[in-house]
């Protein structure tokens, strides 16, 4: 059955031709959602982001060419997070389809629209370049990461792909930063074709593998492609030199979390990553029915009751014993030095965590915060030379840029 809505292909609000700075690369859909631009975008660049900096995944700088994703996993936060700037263009949509403007058959949710920011590239120029045509980010040794992204998947999809690519080139020409790609696609690799060599070096790889099960990635992670082609990925990119990073998140609760943290890290070839992340699985309380049916409909029972036993009121405890053994297995299986475990603390847990934060726990929230127990990149985070006319991944480290 053909569940994609319909559209009226001249309908001037929902094509995509006068949208995008890349016109050719415009689709009416993306994995089945209706793409959906958002017209009031007045930035593409984040800088100051100080919550992606206090995870260490960039030095506070975040680049995002859209608000929602083309995949759709079933545990994503992103609906929350852009609330109050995106949901006007969902809400815009039901209203048409409701008059039968657009030939949707439903009112959509947010997690079955793609929105993609009108223009992304120019607004992106715009904050990069002054009128005069000279960099508004001119010193040489500003060598800060960026992080793409934080509210959608850079690399769904070949479109997207190149307006990443066209993204980086503009941050890489414009910026002495290296940039911070994390995707559950493994079609990122293929971003090094659109990218001049002479920048490789300035580029960091990263893929989510939460899980190294396909069935269980499938489950929970709509739309993505298999978790193995992105270990495939991720390999192919380390055999070539290129600086990568691993990202063990969201991973569910497991009957033997050794033996998880040494499958993955060997999968991953962990001592071949800069830095690895990792983090249990959050899931919003909205977010849990459809996790929880989506494990289920791969016949994941078992993996269903776990998680559905460390989640939910009164679970308090069974969730902070699955998260602190997951820690504890990265932190004896993960190369020394590399781990980087995402964890939100309470003011009732933030004692333990404060103690491991030098076996490579990374403490965020508000009670975190008002304990200031946070991290704090540095402005500017001068880290490698940028002069290296290669990759060399395995000898590039990004610093740590924290006050740890
Ligand atoms: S890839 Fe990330 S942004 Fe996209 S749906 Fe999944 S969790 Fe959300």
């Amino acid at each position: 059955m053909n569940t994609e809505p319909e559209f009226k292909p001249g309908s001037e609000r929902w094509t995509a031709a006068a949208m995008s700075d890349l016109p050719s690369l415009c689709r009416g859909t993306m994995g089945n959602k209706p793409v959906l631009w958002r017209t009031n975008t007045r930035t593409v660049l984040a800088d100051p982001s100080p919550e992606f900096g206090e995870k260490l995944l960039c030095d506070g700088i975040v680049v995002n060419m859209g608000d929602a994703c083309a995949f759709s996993c079933t545990y994503c936060y992103v609906k929350g997070v852009v609330r109050k700037f995106a949901h006007h263009v969902v809400d815009l949509y039901n209203a048409d389809a409701a008059a039968g403007a657009c030939g949707s058959r439903r009112p959509l949710d947010f997690h079955e629209v793609v929105i993609r920011r009108a223009n992304a590239l120019r607004v992106l120029e715009s904050q990069l370049v002054r009128r005069d045509g000279s960099p508004r980010y001119s010193d040489p040794e500003d060598r800060r990461v960026a992080f793409t992204s934080s509210l959608v998947d850079p690399a769904p999809n070949m479109d997207l792909l190149r307006e990443t690519a066209e993204a980086c080139k503009l941050i890489l020409q414009h910026t002495g930063w290296q940039i911070r790609l994390l995707s559950k696609s493994s079609l990122l690799a293929e971003i090094v074709k659109f990218i001049p060599p002479r920048h490789h070096h300035r580029l960091i790889f990263g893929f989510s593998t939460g899980t190294i099960d396909d069935r269980t990635s499938r489950a929970i992670e709509t739309g993505a492609p298999s978790v193995s082609k992105r270990i495939k990925a991720l390999r192919w990119l380390q055999d070539r030199g290129f600086r990568t990073f691993a990202m063990i998140c969201p991973s569910l609760p497991q009957e033997n979390y050794d033996q998880f943290s040494r499958n993955v890290c060997e999968a991953i070839c962990a001592e071949r990553c800069e830095h690895v992340w990792a983090e249990a699985i959050n899931v919003r309380p909205d977010a849990m029915p459809r996790t929880l049916e989506g494990l289920l409909r791969e016949g994941l029972h078992k993996e269903a009751e776990m998680l559905r036993a460390v989640h939910g009121p009164g679970a308090g405890a069974a969730w902070e014993d699955y998260t602190r053994q997951t820690f504890l297995a990265h932190a004896r299986n993960v190369p020394a030095g590399k781990l980087r475990y995402l964890q939100y603390v309470t003011n009732h847990s933030a004692g333990w965590w404060a103690r491991m934060r030098t076996k490579g726990a990374v403490l965020l929230g508000a009670d975190a915060r008002r304990l200031g127990l946070c991290e704090t990149p540095a402005r500017p985070a001068v880290t490698e030379s940028d002069t290296t006319p290669s990759p060399t991944a395995g000898q590039s480290q990004v610093p740590r840029t924290t006050n740890l």
